[in-house]
């Protein structure tokens, strides 16, 4: 029986993985001149922990969440999104006590039991970054110019910002009575999934992509225009903080997070360059969450990168970094069986002075080994021969130059001084 891996997960094959240690190292650097400090969490949490830190009424927790156990006493998920684990790990571990404000970012495997399609996949790989103890405008700024920073750093262009604000408890609780009665009248209209939404997480509504459901929203009352005046003051102050910033956006009205402890800030980053799936950042604020979870009130703000997505886009705006063919050291290449074996001590030396040393360990001809050296893109070819190693000296070939000399095996090292 042959087997495939699992629907909507992806092998990140050799060809790939240096072009995601460099993205993934370019968002360490970001992270860094930010003055993030990297988290990890586990795999997987209580299953518990997303359905309150994400909500029972979003996506996520309905219908995506990949949920297991191992005794009939717990339920586990597998992580479908970082926020709500990083902010567990801030209140079980006291981060509460370190100086304000903590700022965490992961670079981690998200599982969602989504529909696979391009640029949406089962197990897929965000950054992400939180924000811990500041409800400042200006947090939520910073937050946004990670985004859009780490967006210039690798190349691209025709992505667009848009930011909403989600109001609070307080505005939201008389903003959702209106809406409500909007949407009582239009529920037949809508697809299945708003009609239950219109209850549970009604702003969420606004958001659904399906034609019907816009058509049957148009004209709803949004929440930026039924804001308090503290979160109109703040939605007003980010926009002064991200004009500083020099950081272009658009007011959407329609962006949403949807649940009680999402507040004010919401942004998506947005590209017509991904099919369907036009969203490669996005992110908010969520002062209500650690509460939620059972914390001290601490307000949040923080966002999540899928970095696939990331590389679908730069693939398609043609930027992909040409990261050149990797070179390796040096290659043995042996010409009778005790040189074969000579090769393994030799190339032992040559890694314990940092210089990549490799072997042929399939007793192959010369010509064979010389091929196999060209392929692996060897710096040097070093040619062992039992007559000449007996006194100490071998044979090299530059394989850039073509140039060939005697060295003493002593002194391989010396060829990488240069
Ligand atoms: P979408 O509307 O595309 O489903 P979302 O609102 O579920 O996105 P978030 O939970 O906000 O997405 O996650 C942040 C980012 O993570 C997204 O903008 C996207 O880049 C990435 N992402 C989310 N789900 C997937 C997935 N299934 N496969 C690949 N990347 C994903
Ligand atoms: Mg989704």
């Amino acid at each position: 029986m042959q087997f495939s891996a699992p629907k909507g997960t992806n092998d990140i094959l050799a060809s790939h993985t240096p072009l995601w240690r460099y993205v993934e190292g370019k968002f360490h650097e970001i992270a860094s001149l930010f003055g993030f400090q990297e988290i990890r969490t586990p795999m997987f949490e209580n299953a518990g922990l997303f359905s309150r830190g994400v909500g029972e009424g979003t996506d996520i927790v309905t219908k995506e969440m990949f949920t297991f156990s191992h005794s009939q006493k717990e339920m586990f998920a597998l992580r479908p999104e970082g926020t709500a684990a990083v902010v567990r790990s801030y209140i079980e571990n006291g981060m509460s006590s370190e100086p304000k404000p903590v700022k965490l970012y992961y670079i981690e495997n998200m599982f969602r039991a989504e529909n696979p399609q391009k640029g949406r996949s089962r197990q897929f790989t965000q950054f992400g970054i939180e924000t811990l103890g500041s409800a400042s405008a200006s947090t939520d700024a910073e937050t946004i110019s990670v985004c859009a920073f780490a967006l210039r750093q690798f190349g691209i262009s025709n992505v667009e910002l848009n930011i909403n604000s989600v109001g609070c408890p307080v505005c939201r609780k008389a903003y959702y009575e209106k809406l409500s009665v909007f949407l009582e009248s239009r529920l037949d209209s809508m697809c299945p999934d708003c009609r239950s939404r219109a209850a549970k997480n009604p702003m969420r509504v606004l958001d659904c992509k399906q034609e019907a459901c816009q058509a049957a929203t148009a004209g709803a009352p949004l929440m930026l225009d039924n804001l308090c005046n503290d979160c109109a003051s703040h939605f007003e102050e980010l926009q002064h903080c991200l004009a500083a910033s020099k950081i272009e956006f658009s007011v959407n009205p329609r962006i949403v997070r949807g649940l009680d402890y999402y507040t004010k800030t919401a942004f998506e980053f947005l590209t017509n360059d991904l099919g369907s799936q036009s969203a490669v950042c996005a992110g908010g604020r969520y002062d209500g969450l650690a509460e939620t979870i059972g914390g001290k009130p601490t307000p949040g703000v923080g966002f999540g990168f899928g970095i696939e997505r990331l590389l679908l886009l730069m693939e398609a705006q043609g930027v992909l970094p040409n990261l050149g063919a990797r070179q390796t050291g040096v290659f043995f290449a042996s010409l009778d069986s005790q040189s074969a074996r000579d090769a393994l001590g030799y190339a032992m030396e040559c890694r314990s002075k940092g210089i990549a040393a490799l072997t042929d360990t399939l007793s192959r001809s010369l010509k064979a080994q010389m091929k196999y050296a060209d392929k692996l893109n060897s710096r040097y070819v070093i040619f062992l021969e039992a007559e000449k190693t007996s006194q100490g000296i071998a044979t090299v070939r530059d394989m850039e130059t073509k140039e060939q000399f005697d060295i003493d095996l002593s002194g391989i090292a010396s060829l990488f001084d240069k």
